[in-house]
């Protein structure tokens, strides 16, 4: 094994994407939407399609103009890439690798790295590409309550969350994203894969913070996890060194039928708005129904929740839901393993999963 790997792939300790699993079950493991898209975006696609001859728009600008209109930023303030964790990546290299200006990764006269902050809790992609990109990372505990330590966030010299955060559920406010950011010496991204289903975004801050980079993706909001689109809003001269960086590695990762079908989804706002609002209001019977089995959860503004459980404990009662053609995600981090998190699925999928959690839980 690893005959003729190189000495970085030899090094590397990769991300586990949730299961897809071949079997039909009840699929509450990877936060995906729980509805379809909009119809407008396989019309979009197909239309796209008579056109794969060509190369896409390198640039996508036509997507980035349709970003930029739904966010009231302006175009140049927008880059998109192929979902938001190659959006991820491409911060980590444009901003944090090897240090930068102020935005640096060392004590100026020193050799001493500084390091980018991130909570100890967080998306578990984040350190896979501090190993990858080489960027030493300084892991803030989570307050007791699992909300991020917003004093301690302060400082670093590049700063990496989500909000909200994952798998935690819990959002900050602006104001005290607006402190961290403030104080973060280099490039602040707030990863805002969950955003929509909450109140808090940072997007109106980019006029402000020169240092600010969100990122989004339509994987979540837009039912679009299968055609892998995500950007960044962000100060033009921070998309100008992601595009820098994305032309040094693959000029294209958008491709023709995802800009189309990504625009599309962008441009159809009032259907977005409605399965988001079906899956808060989900969210809302699911948490007061999971309270009535005495099972409690932290506050949620995402479209999971992230759900205590002790006595059976999380991994057993993980692999009942299984049994039972329930699939959810357990991590067995320390301060994670006593919890479930539990994607919001439609109505009906919800029921399917309290009724087995009933049954496990009264044997
Ligand atoms: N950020 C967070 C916090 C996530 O949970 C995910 C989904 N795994 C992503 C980013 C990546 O989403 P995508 O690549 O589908 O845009």
């Amino acid at each position: 094994m690893k005959e003729f790997w190189s000495e970085k792939a030899k090094s590397l300790t990769p991300y586990t994407a949730g299961e897809q699993p071949k079997e039909k079950m009840v699929k509450l493991n990877t936060n995906e939407n729980a509805y379809p898209p909009s119809p407008r975006v396989a019309e979009a696609v197909s239309r796209a399609a008579e056109s794969l001859r060509l190369y896409p728009d390198p640039d996508a600008r036509s997507l980035c103009e349709a970003i930029a209109e739904y966010h009231g930023v302006r175009p140049e303030q927008v880059f998109c890439a192929n979902g938001s964790d190659e959006a991820l990546a491409l911060c980590y290299a444009a901003f944090f690798q090897g240090g930068a200006g102020n935005a640096g990764g060392w004590f100026p006269g020193t050799s001493t790295p500084r390091k980018v902050k991130t909570p100890d809790v967080g998306y578990s992609f984040y350190p896979v590409w501090a190993e990858f990109f080489g960027v030493p990372l300084e892991f803030v505990p989570l307050k007791e309550d699992y909300s991020v330590d917003v004093d301690k966030m302060c400082g670093g010299s590049g700063m990496i969350l989500a909000n909200p955060n994952a798998p935690t559920s819990i959002a900050l406010s602006v104001p005290n994203l607006e402190k961290i950011i403030q104080k973060t010496d280099g490039v602040a991204v707030v990863d805002e894969a969950y955003a929509s289903f909450g109140r808090a975004t940072a997007i109106p801050l980019v006029q402000r913070y020169r240092n600010l980079a969100v990122v989004r993706t339509l994987s979540k909001s837009h039912s679009l996890a299968g055609l892998r689109v995500g950007y960044v809003v962000a100060d033009e001269n921070l998309v100008a060194a992601l595009r820098t960086v994305k032309d040094s590695f693959n000029s294209y990762p958008v491709d023709m039928l995802a800009q189309a079908g990504a625009e599309a989804a962008i441009r159809d706002a009032d259907y977005c708005r409605e399965t988001v609002e079906k899956i808060v209001e989900t969210r809302a019977y699911t948490i007061g129904e999971l309270w009535k089995l005495g099972i409690s959860t932290l506050p949620s503004d995402a479209n999971f929740v992230f759900a205590r459980f002790d006595d059976p404990p999380a991994e057993a009662v993980f692999g009942a839901l299984r049994k039972h053609g329930v699939l959810v995600r357990w991590f067995s981090g320390k301060r994670t393993r006593n919890f479930l998190r539990i994607t919001i699925g439609t109505r009906e999928e919800m029921d399917i999963l309290l009724s087995a959690l009933k049954e496990i839980l009264c044997k």
